[in-house]
């Protein structure tokens, strides 16, 4: 997906405060609430606002940490923090760069490198955030949950959704305790 500049804005304000509604972020960059609504959902379905909507919220964080080394690393120490999604950049006594980004920010992160003395390591994190989010999953189904049921099933406490796979789990766990003889 193309980012033009107007993107950019939306995600600039988006960053500083996710909360921003629709009509303040029109009225800060001077364009219509429609517009502003009609980006938004394509920013979203691109995932590429998800992040940062995320982020503020302070669920996230899965993401990539990038180790740039070598001769020319501290060259991009100004260009790295205009990449989409890059949220840290540190330097490392080296003369390196640590950069904690989005997943979304890699292929750029790798083109500022190219035809560059810089050797680019990456690896994929998981914060211990990330497993607030997987709790945050219907036990059942595995869809994300707005609104957890606690439910008690073989002794254990589960969350779920909704009744439906409330009532599903607890089969299911009834189930497994009859095929291990319990
Ligand atoms: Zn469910």
């Amino acid at each position: 997906m193309l980012i033009d500049s107007l993107d950019r804005m939306i995600i600039s304000l988006l960053r500083k405060d996710a909360r921003l509604s629709y009509r303040a972020i029109a009225r800060e960059i001077g364009v219509s609430t429609p517009t502003v609504i009609k980006r938004i959902r394509k920013l979203k379905d691109a995932g590429i606002i998800k992040g940062f909507t995320v982020k503020v919220q302070g669920e996230p964080a899965e993401g990539v940490l990038f180790i740039i080394s070598g001769e020319d690393a501290r060259s991009l120490e100004k260009r790295i923090p205009s990449v989409i999604g890059v949220k840290e950049v540190m330097r490392t006594s080296s003369g390196g760069l640590i950069i904690l980004s989005e997943r979304e920010a890699t292929d750029e992160i790798k083109k500022v490198c190219e035809g560059k003395n810089v050797r680019l390591m990456s690896y994929n994190i998981i914060s211990s955030e990330r497993h607030h989010n997987l709790k945050a999953r219907c036990a059942y189904c595995r869809s994300v949950m707005d609104n957890a049921i606690s439910v008690s099933a073989g002794g254990r406490k589960y969350y779920v959704c909704c009744p439906v796979c409330a009532r599903e789990l607890q089969a299911k766990v009834k189930g497994m305790k009859l095929m291990s003889g319990e």
